[in-house]
């Protein structure tokens, strides 16, 4: 297995007790150097192409995210989405780390990747930044993948606690790809339905707040794999957001470590069944209790309420 990662991923820097900070990252990356993962094959993700950028974003778009980023202090794209300095980089970095994975499991060189990047990607559409996402780095390698590898089907698994709203906008009417994903709803971005069916290539699992293991393994196990195992995807990408774990403080499931457990070694079995085992990870969400303590100090400034994660937080508490 391989992990793909890049300092650059450190310098995105939406502020001051903004919960997607770089000390997201430096806690996987700690827990990486863990004797255990000593034999993980470590490579420098490389930048995205804007080849690779605009098979899934409008040009316009990613010229504008390339103006966008500020010589020095923030800009802000939306309520919740900030570019600092370094920002661009990092997004480029974790779009090209997707990518990169992607050819190398492809190529037979590894079976598994992991991406440890940020920021994270799913709720960016085809032409809008939005919930902390500049590139949407699942959906650049999913396309990625069908456009330069001879494969017919992907899947992209999605068990971040928000709906990846960005990667079912772009792949909505592509039936090459299927998108599965379960989430908490009602909560951010307020997508992500079960009647949401997009080309039939669309399958939601909505589960409600305060929902936990048993909840999450049977809208796997029932509805989500047989769906995916139907498909016979030829790759598996994973949007691998941990937000949904009970100690998480922008949602309200009630996931345990064990369910991750639980949830990837299924995904590995799926993934031996129709994909040579052929499966590319990219960190999404995931915001830490000690990240909680600083947040919970911060006042809520946005009234704009329900589009804001981090406001929707603060008004729970
Ligand atoms: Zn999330």
């Amino acid at each position: 297995m391989r992990v793909y990662t890049d300092p650059a991923c450190l310098e995105h820097d939406p502020g001051m007790d903004h919960p997607e900070s770089p000390a997201r990252l430096r806690a996987v990356l700690d827990a990486l150097d863990a004797p255990q993962f000593t034999a993980l094959q470590r490579l420098e993700a490389p930048r995205a192409t804007r080849e690779q950028l605009e098979r899934v974003h409008d040009a316009a778009y990613v010229d504008r995210i390339f103006a966008s980023a500020p010589g020095e202090g923030h800009a802000r794209l939306d309520p919740d989405t900030v570019m600092s300095p370094g920002s661009l980089e990092a997004a480029l970095r974790a779009a090209g780390a997707a990518g990169a994975a992607t050819d190398a499991v492809l190529s037979n060189e590894t079976r598994r990747a992991f991406c440890a990047v940020r920021p994270p990607g799913h709720h960016a559409t085809r032409d809008q930044a939005m919930g902390f996402c500049l590139f949407n780095s699942v959906a650049v390698a999913a396309a990625h993948a069908l456009a330069v590898h001879d494969i017919k089907r992907v899947a992209i698994v999605d068990f971040d606690v928000h709906h990846g709203n960005g990667t079912q906008d772009i792949f909505q009417h592509d039936v090459r790809v299927m998108y599965a994903s379960s989430h908490q709803m009602p909560l951010y971005p307020g997508t992500g339905a079960a009647s949401e069916h997009g080309d039939g290539n669309i399958v939601n699992a909505p589960l409600a707040p305060g929902a936990g293991s048993i909840e999450f393994r049977a809208a796997w196990s029932k509805f989500l794999l047989p769906e995916l195992d139907m498909f016979r995807p030829q790759l598996l990408l994973v949007s691998a957001g941990f937000d949904a774990h009970a100690r998480d403080p922008l949602a309200d499931l009630k996931l345990a470590t064990d369910d991750y457990t639980w949830i990837t070694q299924c995904l590995c079995e799926l993934a031996d069944r129709h994909a040579d085992g052929r499966i590319v990870s990219s960190l999404e969400g995931g915001y830490g209790p000690r990240r909680a303590s600083r947040m919970h100090r911060r006042p809520c400034r946005d009234p704009g309420g329900f589009r804001s994660r981090a406001v929707t937080w603060c008004r729970a508490r």
